[in-house]
């Protein structure tokens, strides 16, 4: 059953790029080299059911998420691929993790010890040991420590050391010195193991494009699987042309024309020059388009539009470059025939990583998905809450 929305505000995710993202992935990488598909945060605010089938159809073999809450969310809508939590879970919660076959990410021997000591079943719990090889965010730093979590899983009856892995800080960077230093890092800590567990991962997105023959046999694929760089610096160098999923849109739901000196918005901080036409856009930074976005443009007929006057909670303000119907359609983030607003753009304008661009757009924005060019599936949370329909 569809979802639908009585807003005229709407993301569409293009799952036909996710798709291409990651099969072009496949190809760039040595064949024994497994994809894990990072739809933490909903999925970078895409949507974590739909793009996890994509990938997966696409030869992603494996999900990541950040907490169990989110695995836990995919398991309900019906996903039964492996998935890892990256972030740190609670001894106490190991049960949820064996029941619905999660793995967890561990780098504490007292965790360890914890856990054991409350795990009362008997279904498998799988672990993926973290290694901090200079990131300085989870993980063991130490011989000691190492030896004594592998120890301690190794001597459980149900634990089993799936995994072991790093993350880069840098692999975004041009300049390699310090991605060189952990990966040496990483092959050096490796030797602390006893014996080499069945996955070994240290690839992020910006390290799987530049160095597929540095990732061991898996990497995790996040930023560039939804056709995002993962810096501006690296773009020029990427092994293929990313394709965007992520595209933000609204219409106008009232167009006045304004008298010289009449103000627009609160504070009254914008005032018009000359006769002009203004549009209200129904979207504000309750939908994640945030108020320092003031005096960025959105595009309309084909032509930039500035936003003027503070942004609202619900609703923003822009100027037309003519007179328009309501119900016209506006595109914050995408492309009306020449014009092109990407992801990438709103970024720079807010002084911020592209990541956090799809993500800071919030529950409240419907999401319509479109598979081989039509319509799939539409999410409407507001309505209809998460449950998977
Ligand atoms: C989020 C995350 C990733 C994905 O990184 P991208 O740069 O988005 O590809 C990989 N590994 C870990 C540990 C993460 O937290």
């Amino acid at each position: 059953m569809m979802n639908s929305f009585y807003r005229d505000t709407w993301a569409e995710i293009d799952l036909d790029a996710i798709y291409y993202n990651v099969s072009q992935l496949k190809k760039l990488l040595p064949d024994e080299t497994c994809i894990m598909a990072v739809v933490k945060a909903n999925a970078y605010g895409h949507g974590d059911a739909q793009v996890a089938k994509t990938a997966l159809e696409a030869g992603a073999s494996y999900l990541a998420v950040a907490f169990l809450d989110e695995a836990l969310a995919l398991r309900e809508k019906g996903i039964t691929a492996p998935i890892l939590v990256l972030g740190a879970s609670r001894p106490s919660d190991v049960h949820l993790a064996a029941k619905h076959k999660i793995s967890l990410t561990v780098f504490q021997p007292d965790w360890v010890e914890q856990a054991a000591d409350l795990y009362k079943g008997t279904e498998r719990v799988r672990f993926h040991l973290k290694m901090d090889t200079g990131m300085g965010r989870l993980g063991v730093r130490e011989e000691a420590e190492t030896k004594r979590i592998v120890e301690l899983i190794d001597g459980h009856p149900y634990f089993s050391l799936e995994g072991v892995y790093t993350h880069f800080a840098t692999a975004d960077e041009i300049n390699t010195d310090y991605f060189s230093f952990q990966y040496r890092r990483f092959l050096q800590m490796l030797e602390w193991l006893p014996y080499k567990p069945p996955m070994i991962h240290c690839g992020n997105s910006a390290t799987a494009l530049r160095f597929p023959d540095k990732v061991f046999n898996m990497v995790r694929f996040g930023i560039s699987m939804y056709g995002l760089s993962p810096s501006p610096a690296i773009k020029p160098y990427l092994p293929y042309e990313l394709k965007e999923a992520f595209s933000l849109h609204s219409r106008l739901v009232h167009v006045k024309k304004l008298q010289p000196g009449e103000k627009v918005s609160y504070g009254a901080t914008y005032t018009a020059e000359t006769e002009q036409w203004i549009g209200t856009v129904p979207i504000g930074y309750a939908d994640g388009w945030l108020r320092k976005l003031q005096n960025f443009h959105v595009l309309v007929n084909g032509k930039k539009a500035p936003i003027v006057g503070r942004i609202c909670m619900d609703q923003l303000m822009i100027r037309l470059p003519e007179p328009m119907p309501v119900g016209t359609k506006v595109t914050l983030i995408g492309r009306q025939g020449d014009e092109y607003i990407s992801v990438d753009d709103v970024a720079q304008y807010l002084g911020t990583i592209n990541y956090e661009v799809p993500c800071t757009v919030s529950y409240r924005v419907p999401r319509i998905f479109f598979r081989n060019k039509s319509i799939m599936e539409v999410r409407n949370v507001v309505l209809n809450g998460n449950d998977y329909v």
